[in-house]
C-alpha cells in the first residue's frame, strides 16, 4: 500500500532529509586514503545523533552500523570495519538514513579517495546523472516505469549494467515502503505516480554486467565481475509543482 503524505508530514520529512543529507556529507568528508570505513561510519553516526535524530540503518535487520560503506566492487551494504583502510583511488559508496520525529530520510553518494581512474570518474558521473534523470520523471501522472527507463537508458549507453536485484522504494515512517522503484523499466508502464508519494530513487550501476552476489557475511553485495559499482540516492517528494528533493539542506 502506498502511503501518501500530507504537507505537514512532508515538512517533517524535509527535516529528516536535511539531517540525512548532512550526515551523508559528513561521511563523504571523512573519506581519505588511510582512513577506515569505520571512521566514515563514526562521522555519520555522530552527525545524526548531534541533530536529535536516530540512524535508520543501525539495527535494521540486524545491520550493525549507521552507514553502509561500500568500496569499489562492493555495490551496497558494506559493513564498516576498523581494519578496512581506504586506499588512494578507491571509490567509496556511502548510504545513510536518519529518523527525525518518526520519519526517515535515505540517501547515498559515491566519492573517490584522492585521484581515481578516468573509468571510475565516468562511472560516478554517469550514475549521478542517472539519478538526476530518474528524479526528473518523478511527477504526478507519470509512471514508475518512466523513472526506471530514464535511469536504464542512460546507464546502458555507456555499456554499464543496472543492478536489478535491489531497487529504490517508498520512504516515510518506515525506511522501506511501497512502491518498489526499479532502476529499469519501460516508459509509460507501471504504477501511476501521484502527489504526496515520497520515494527513494537509487541507481546502483555496475561498470560491467548487472550480476551481483552477497558475501558470506550476509550483507556485503559485490559485483560478480569484480569491477566497481557506483550508487547515488535521494529521497524525493512527488508534488503538483514537480519533484522536490527532501535529502538536501533546509
Ligand atoms: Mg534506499
Amino acid at each position: 500500500m502506498i502511503i501518501l503524505k500530507t504537507s505537514k508530514e512532508l515538512e517533517l520529512m524535509r527535516r529528516a532529509g536535511a539531517i540525512s543529507h548532512g550526515a551523508l556529507m559528513a561521511g563523504v568528508e571523512a573519506v581519505a586514503p588511510g582512513r577506515t570505513t569505520m571512521d566514515v561510519n563514526r562521522a555519520v553516526h555522530d552527525y545524526i545523533t548531534a541533530h536529535d535524530a536516530i540512524p535508520s540503518f543501525l539495527g535494521y535487520g540486524g545491520f550493525p552500523a549507521a552507514a553502509c560503506v561500500s568500496i569499489n566492487e562492493v555495490v551496497i551494504h558494506g559493513i564498516p570495519s576498523k581494519t578496512r583502510k581506504i586506499q588512494e583511488g578507491d571509490i567509496v559508496s556511502i548510504d545513510v538514513g536518519a529518523i527525525y520525529k518518526g520519519f526517515h530520510g535515505d540517501n547515498a553518494y559515491t566519492v573517490a579517495a584522492g585521484a581515481t581512474s578516468r573509468e571510475n570518474e565516468q562511472l560516478m558521473e554517469v550514475t549521478q546523472e542517472c539519478l538526476r534523470r530518474g528524479i526528473a520523471q518523478a511527477v504526478p501522472g507519470g509512471r514508475l516505469g518512466d523513472i526506471g527507463a530514464a535511469v536504464q537508458q542512460y546507464a546502458e549507453q555507456f555499456g554499464y549494467g543496472v543492478v536489478r536485484d535491489y531497487v529504490g522504494h517508498g520512504v516515510g515512517q518506515s525506511l522501506h515502503e511501497d512502491p518498489e522503484v526499479p532502476n529499469y523499466g519501460t516508459a509509460g508502464h507501471g504504477r501511476r505516480l501521484a502527489a504526496g508519494m515520497t520515494i527513494a530513487i537509487e541507481p546502483m550501476i555496475n561498470m560491467k554486467g548487472s550480476a551481483i552476489k552477497t558475501m558470506p557475511d550476509g550483507w556485503t553485495v559485490v559485483t560478480v565481475s569484480g569491477l566497481p559499482a557506483a550508487h547515488f540516492e535521494q529521497t524525493v517528494a512527488i508534488t503538483e509543482g514537480g519533484p522536490v528533493i527532501l535529502t538536501r539542506p533546509l
